[in-house]
């Protein structure tokens, strides 16, 4: 696998404690990306499913795992082991954000392995990001994204996937500053004036981050 970032454990990417991968690398470059680091298709870490389940589950117990980035769905054979993996030690259910409709996903899907990951996942978000559709609510970056409930598992958990108000938090350690969720509209601008210019402040690795 080729990852962006890994978060063991935050609460702003769906519902309950959740570790998050992102994964490097997307072929669609929506205008307004905030993780334009995140878009290049070329090495940032590389690991195998097996070591980065490992590392996952020795971390803080969670609720559910959340697959974002760049683009899942470019390495979906190893995200699909990688669930599979933490699965087999721990109940987990997983939301995936995706810059691909569901549609054009079962049609044409991008590369192998995308039926096995779909049938891992119980929450897919799917479509690019539209900035003129940004509304600031909901765990989806534009209105025109769509929730999929693709199992029961999540459905009737009380959490207003379309329209909760967002929240994110920095995760901050000796190498990086990362912005983990979805930021409500003005948070950036808030931290820019705070932080001076963001792209110094924060670590050319691990940049702000939304997914779409
Ligand atoms: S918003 Fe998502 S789908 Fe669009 S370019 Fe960024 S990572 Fe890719």
């Amino acid at each position: 696998m080729n990852i962006a970032a890994a978060s063991t454990a935050t609460e702003s990417l769906g519902p309950g404690f959740r570790a998050v991968i992102w994964v490097q690398g997307c072929p669609l470059n929506c205008r307004g990306c905030v993780a334009p680091e995140w878009i290049p298709i070329q090495p940032q870490r590389l690991v195998s499913p097996a070591d980065l389940a490992t590392e996952l589950l020795a971390g803080p117990a969670v609720d559910g795992l959340t697959l974002s980035g760049g683009e899942p769905m470019l390495q979906a054979r190893a995200l699909a082991e990688l669930v599979r993996r933490v699965r087999l030690e721990t109940a987990v259910t997983v939301i995936c954000f995706t810059g691909f409709t569901l549609a054009r996903l079962r049609s044409a899907p991008p590369g192998p392995g995308v039926d096995e990951l779909l049938s891992e996942i119980d929450v897919l978000v799917d479509g690019p990001y539209v900035a003129a559709r940004d509304d600031g609510r909901g765990l989806r970056g534009s209105t025109n994204q769509v929730v999929h409930h693709l199992t029961d598992e999540l459905r009737d958990c009380g959490y207003d996937f379309e329209h909760r108000v967002r929240s994110a938090e920095l995760h901050v350690d000796e190498r990086s500053v990362t912005l983990v969720g979805i930021p409500p509209h003005g948070l950036l601008a808030t931290l820019d004036s705070v932080l001076g210019d963001r792209p110094e402040s924060f670590d050319d690795r691990d940049p702000e981050q939304l997914d779409r």
